[in-house]
C-alpha cells in the first residue's frame, strides 16, 4: 500500500480531505477552500454528484420558500439539531448561493423552488468549475475503505490501494439509496468499527408494498388483474389519511406492481414505516373524491340506477373511472359493494393494508445514520476528532420539497466551518 501525503505543494496550509462528492462534501470543500485550505475531493464514482444531477431529472426541487418555522418543522425530531445550520444556511442563502454561481430560481406552485430551467447540470457545472478555481482537487474512483492501524484514510483508487493523512476529513457519504449512483452505506461497518453507534440505514420517502386485499392473492399483494391493468396508474386527486400519525392530506401517488408510490405516499413513508416496524403492517384509508363531502357521496350512490351496471352508475353520478373504480373492487368485499351505505363510505375512506416499504436502494433517501448525539457542534465525530460528517449520512430525514437537498447543503457548510473551528483551536490552522 502506498502512503501518499496530499500535501504535495509547499504550502502550509492545512490539507483537509473530503471523501463524497455530493451537495453535502461539495459544500464542506467550498467552505473550506474559501477559507485558504488545500482541498482533496475523493469519490468513488467517476464523477462527482451523481445523485444531485438525477435528483434534476424530473426539475431540480433545491429548497422550499414557506416560513423559516414551518420549513424547520419538516425535520420533525431532528429539528432542534438542524435548526442552527438551517438558520445560519437556509433556503434563502441557498437561492442567493445559486444565483452567485449564476442560476437563478423561482418559487412554484406549493412553495417549492427551482432553477429556472428546472436542471441540476448547469448549477454542478458552474460549481465545479468555481471549485477547481478555488484549488479544489477531484480524485475520482477513489473509494474509502477506512483507516489503516496508523490512523490515515485507505483508498481503493485506479493505480491500487493508497493512504493518505489528512489533518482532518469531512465524510459526506450520503445514505444508502440508489446505489448504482454512489452511495452505498457500506461506511455504517467503517464507523461502527471506530466505535461510533451508526443508527441503521432504513427507507425514506418510499413507496410500500400491499397487504391483503379483498381480491389479491391470500400471501397479500394486488390481484393479477390490479397488477396488470393499473400499475403504473395515476391516483388523482385523492386523500390519504393516517390516522394514528394525525396525517390527512389531498394529493396523488401511483400505483406500482406491488403497492403504492409517489409523492402524497413519502409524505406518510416515515409514520407508516414506523407503525409497521412496531406492528407488522399499517392500515391508512384513501379518499377517491376528496373535492366532495360525505352526504352528497351517498345521495349520488343512493340515487336510483334503474338498470345500469355499478360501473356505469359510480363513473356518470361521480365520475369515478380506471384505476380509482379497479381499487373499489381490489379492496371491497362483493357485499360491501352491493350495500349503498358500505360503498359511499368507502368511497370517502376506502382501507388499504400496507405489509411493508419498499426496499431501501428505491427509496428517494434514508433515515438512520450518524446520530447527532455521536458529533459535536461543529459535527465532528466525538470518538473521532478530526473527522466531520455531513448530509444525508447524518440520522434525520425529512419529506420531499427540497427539504433534502438544503440540510445537505447547510450540514455540509456546518462541518467544512466546524473543520475550520477544529484547526483554529488545536493551533493547526
Ligand atoms: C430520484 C431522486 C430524486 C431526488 N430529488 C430531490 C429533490 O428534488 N430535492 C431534494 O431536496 N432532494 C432530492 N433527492 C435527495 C438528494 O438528492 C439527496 O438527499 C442528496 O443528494 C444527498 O446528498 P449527500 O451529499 O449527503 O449524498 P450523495 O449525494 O449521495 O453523495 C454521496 C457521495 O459519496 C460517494 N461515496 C459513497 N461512499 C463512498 C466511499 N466509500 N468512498 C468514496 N466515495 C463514496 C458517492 O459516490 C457520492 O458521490 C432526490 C433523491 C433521489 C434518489
Amino acid at each position: 500500500m502506498a502512503m501518499q501525503a496530499p500535501l504535495t505543494n509547499t504550502s502550509t496550509a492545512p490539507s483537509v480531505a473530503v471523501v463524497g462528492g455530493g451537495p453535502a462534501g461539495l459544500m464542506a470543500a467550498e467552505t473550506l477552500a474559501e477559507a485558504g485550505c488545500r482541498v482533496d475531493v475523493y469519490d468513488a464514482m467517476p464523477s462527482v454528484g451523481r445523485k444531485f444531477l438525477l435528483a434534476g431529472k424530473g426539475g431540480l426541487n433545491l429548497t422550499h420558500a414557506e416560513g423559516i418555522e414551518a420549513f424547520l418543522a419538516r425535520y420533525g425530531a431532528r429539528r432542534g439539531a438542524l435548526e442552527p445550520m438551517l438558520r445560519s444556511f437556509g433556503p434563502e442563502s441557498l437561492r442567493a448561493w445559486a444565483a452567485g454561481l449564476g442560476i437563478q430560481t423561482f418559487v412554484g406552485t406549493s412553495g417549492r423552488v427551482f432553477p429556472r430551467d428546472l436542471k441540476a447540470a448547469p448549477l454542478l457545472r458552474a460549481w465545479l468549475h468555481r471549485l477547481r478555481v478555488a484549488g479544489v482537487r477531484f480524485h475520482m474512483r477513489h473509494r474509502w475503505l477506512g483507516w489503516s492501524t496508523d490512523g490515515a484514510l485507505r483508498f481503493a483508487a485506479p493505480q491500487g490501494e493508497l493512504a493518505i493523512g489528512p489533518v482532518a476529513v469531512v465524510l459526506a457519504l450520503g445514505g444508502g439509496s440508489w446505489v448504482r449512483l454512489g452511495s452505498d452505506g457500506a461506511w455504517v461497518p467503517l464507523l461502527e468499527g471506530r466505535g461510533v453507534l451508526v443508527a441503521p440505514l432504513v427507507p425514506s420517502n418510499c413507496g410500500f408494498d400491499v397487504g391483503r386485499t379483498a381480491a389479491g392473492p391470500a400471501a397479500g399483494g394486488w390481484s393479477e388483474h390490479l397488477r396488470s391493468r393499473f400499475a403504473g396508474a395515476p391516483l388523482k386527486p385523492v386523500a390519504l389519511r393516517f390516522d394514528e400519525a394525525g396525517f390527512a392530506r389531498q394529493g396523488e401517488f401511483v400505483v406500482t406492481e406491488s403497492g403504492i408510490e409517489g409523492s402524497l405516499v413519502y409524505a406518510a413513508s416515515a409514520a407508516i414505516r414506523d407503525a409497521i416496524a412496531a406492528k407488522g403492517e399499517a392500515r391508512v384509508e384513501l379518499d377517491l373524491l376528496p373535492g366532495r363531502d360525505a352526504a352528497s357521496v351517498l345521495r349520488e350512490v343512493m340515487h336510483a340506477r334503474g338498470p345500469r351496471s355499478l360501473a356505469t352508475h359510480l363513473k356518470s353520478r361521480l365520475g369515478i373511472t380506471g384505476v380509482k373504480a379497479a381499487l373499489l373492487h381490489e379492496l371491497l368485499p362483493r357485499d360491501a359493494l352491493n350495500d349503498g351505505v358500505r360503498l359511499a363510505a368507502a368511497l370517502k375512506a376506502l382501507p388499504l393494508r400496507l405489509a411493508r416499504p419498499r426496499p431501501l436502494d428505491e427509496a428517494i433517501s434514508s433515515a438512520g445514520g450518524v446520530p447527532f448525539e455521536a458529533l459535536d457542534a461543529g459535527l465532528m465525530l466525538r470518538a473521532l476528532p478530526g473527522v466531520f460528517c455531513a448530509g444525508e449520512m447524518l440520522d434525520w430525514e425529512a419529506p420531499t420539497g427540497g427539504y433534502l437537498l438544503t440540510a445537505c447543503f447547510a450540514t455540509g457548510r456546518a462541518a467544512g466551518q466546524g473543520v475550520l473551528a477544529w484547526l483554529a483551536s488545536t493551533h493547526k490552522a
